[in-house]
């Protein structure tokens, strides 16, 4: 009762979507005795549904992908999963699979308003008791709950992206990371063959004369033109990149491993997905982008390069992507911290 009490408590006072999932794991590894215990990402990406592994046990340690900075692998479609898939097509609180060889494996999708993104498998070598299987129920009601709060504290009301305040929380953390990984021979080692370094990039994104939106149309279908832009950002990046509302028609967006060639792609399809997009009533709506690589210097520093290189896209034309280094290095900018990021900090 006590160590039950401990972990509820412990699992309750963490404010941080990683650390809840590490709190819960270790409290089935300890209360349950499980084996095995693995948090899994379910997320959509181009129409098909992936599963993918956020914090598990090893070893008797609690491992956390967003902490090892290890996001390359892109998960595996739900469908290699036929029992999961049916699970959760019947709204199942828990799917249970027993080996051959007696192991028990239950997989437990987390239901938030009628939507499952997480899903929790935790493996025996013994079949649960009946008791066991009370306690698990138990847990997964507190993280349920305490993960739906986390969720609405992180998130912004009107797009559902993630706040202003998660990307200052997130994006320290991701530096410190970027610090402890950035040796030499790190940076070797993550070089691609022959598209050059792999690396972590940051982008601005800044509706193009949005306000006119607003003053023609009103202010509704303007806040309807920042979900539909919302939801184009979330379509066209990765799982594992990460999108936020920064305030207003701003969005920023952290793109995780990979070469500058793909990143400026990556980039560029998202502009022509929002260049090419019918909205309803007001028609066609532009983007701009100024995007920097994430180097070790600071967070005012890499923002006001991005900030910068997104001014000079304002500046010619509109509707394009422009990349700071590229535009200080052909001696269109220079080098220089943005006043307007500055504020922000
Ligand atoms: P530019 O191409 O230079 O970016 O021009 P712009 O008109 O987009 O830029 P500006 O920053 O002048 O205008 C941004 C407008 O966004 C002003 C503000 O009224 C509007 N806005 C900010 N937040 C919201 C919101 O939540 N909903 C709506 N409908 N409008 C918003
Ligand atoms: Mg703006
Ligand atoms: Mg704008």
């Amino acid at each position: 009762m006590e160590a039950l009490l401990k972990h509820l408590v412990d699992m309750t006072c963490q404010r941080d979507h990683v650390l809840l999932d590490t709190s819960v794991v270790t409290a089935l590894h300890e209360l349950v005795g499980a084996q095995q215990v693995r948090v899994h990402e379910i997320f959509r990406f181009r129409h098909e549904l992936f599963l993918r592994p956020r914090v598990w046990i090893k070893d008797d340690k609690v491992i956390s992908a967003e902490e090892t900075l290890d996001m390359e692998t892109s998960g595996e479609p739900i469908n290699t999963y036929p029992f999961l898939v049916d699970g959760i097509k019947q709204r199942k609180n828990c799917i249970e699979q027993t080996a051959d060889d007696g192991s028990q494996t239950l997989w437990l999708p987390v239901w938030l308003n009628d939507k499952v993104s997480t899903c929790i498998e935790v493996s025996s070598p013994t079949p649960y008791n009946s008791d066991t299987l009370h306690m698990i129920d138990g847990i997964l009601s507190v993280y349920r709950n305490y993960q739906n709060i986390l969720d609405y504290s992180e998130r912004d009301s009107l797009t559902g992206l993630l706040n202003r305040k998660t990307f200052d929380e997130k994006f320290s953390k991701l530096l410190s990371c970027a610090m402890l990984e950035g040796t030499p021979k790190d940076q070797q080692e993550r070089r691609h063959p022959h598209d050059g370094d792999i690396k972590q990039w940051l982008a601005v994104v800044d509706i193009d004369h949005f306000k006119r939106v607003n003053d023609q149309f009103g202010h509704l279908y303007g806040d309807e033109v920042l979900i539909l832009v919302a939801n184009l950002l979330r379509s066209s990046f990765r799982s594992q990149d990460r999108v936020f509302r920064f305030g207003g028609e701003e969005f920023v967006v952290l793109l995780r491993s990979t070469t500058l060639d793909d990143a400026r792609k990556i980039f560029d399809r998202f502009r022509a997905n929002v260049e090419q997009h019918e909205f309803p009533q007001v028609g066609k709506v532009t983007v701009s982008v100024g995007f920097a690589s994430i180097s070790t210097e600071s967070p005012v520093v890499i923002l006001g390069h991005a900030d910068q290189a997104l001014y000079y896209a304002k500046a010619n034309g509109r509707n394009r992507v422009c990349y700071y280094d590229e535009l200080v290095s052909s001696g269109e900018l220079h080098s220089e911290v943005s006043n307007v990021t500055v504020e922000f900090f």
